[in-house]
């Protein structure tokens, strides 16, 4: 467990992940470590990975568990919180990166998604953790243990199955990969739907939270919903005005900027790729 000063320091060393002069600080991060958020509620970040952890009187609701290896982590490191298994494990959605490894709780748990993962994870590349045996189309509810926990699907953004996991009476939001804090897109936005990915950030806005817990960097509040969905619209105004003015590719990256956003994580790397990707998609949309 953490104090406040140390989850400040921490908050920041996982927002320097991406920044190469922060070598040092990365460094000197554990690869495992638990967060509190609020009362019985915890962000689990496994290297640059990050879920979303419930104790109630009556078991543990999870989010996403990351890897074989970052699962076995949580599992050890539950037990000395409650001697309850975990109950649930909610899908954030169908990419490998942050649903692997639910084997690990297979034994205790109902795996949670919205319908279209399970749908994903059956056609796709199949990807080592239980499929989804509870899946919902707009909204679910899970009471357990006198703690209370939404899982609502907002539209489609970066893929066509995001789920958040809602807290209301403990104010906290976890969304994964479609509300960076103060971030931009990760590089070429695959799988993304972009018009769509800001109408859901719009219905993000219309919920009731203060901390909004991403699946990467750090943890931020609500106005970062709208910081992001400002920046997603700034970006396809921009894009969407080369494309008219009849621009190639190259010259929408050479002449396209954002100085607003300069300082945020991953502008210098992914700024160009998020242009490239908004380019191809206003292309043919
Ligand atoms: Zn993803």
């Amino acid at each position: 467990m953490r104090t406040l000063p140390q989850l400040l320091t921490g908050l920041l060393c996982i927002g320097m992940l991406l920044d190469p002069g922060a070598v040092s600080a990365q460094e000197a991060k554990p690869i495992d470590e638990l967060t509190k958020l609020a009362e019985d509620v915890f962000l689990f970040r496994h290297k640059a990975h990050q879920g979303l952890v419930v104790v109630t009187a009556d078991g543990v609701i999870a989010t996403d568990p990351i890897s074989v290896e970052a699962a076995t982590w949580l599992k050890a490191e539950l037990k000395k919180l409650t001697a309850k298994p975990v109950r649930y494990v909610i899908y954030s959605h169908d990419h490998a990166d942050h649903i692997a490894g639910g084997t690990v709780f297979a034994d205790t748990a109902v795996f949670v998604s919205h319908w279209r993962a399970r749908q994903d994870l059956l056609e796709k590349k199949p990807v080592e953790t239980p499929l989804p045996e509870l899946t919902f189309t707009d909204r679910l509810f899970i009471d357990l243990g006198g703690k209370h926990v939404e899982a609502i699907h907002v539209g489609r953004n970066h893929s066509d199955n995001s789920v958040v996991v809602l807290l209301p009476r403990e104010r906290v939001l976890f969304a994964v990969d479609f509300i960076p804090v103060e971030a931009v897109a990760y590089r070429r936005m695959r799988d993304s739907y972009p018009e769509e990915w800001i109408e859901s950030l719009k219905r993000v806005e219309q919920l009731d939270f203060d901390v909004l817990a991403p699946g990467h960097g750090p943890v931020g509040r609500k106005e970062h919903v709208r910081m992001f969905r400002e920046y997603l619209e700034d970006l396809m105004r921009e894009v969407r005005q080369a494309v008219l003015n009849g621009m190639s590719l190259e010259e929408a990256k050479q002449t396209i900027r954002l100085p607003k956003y300069e300082q945020w994580n991953g502008y210098p790397d992914w700024f160009l790729e998020n242009i490239e990707a908004m380019y191809q998609y206003l292309s043919v949309h």
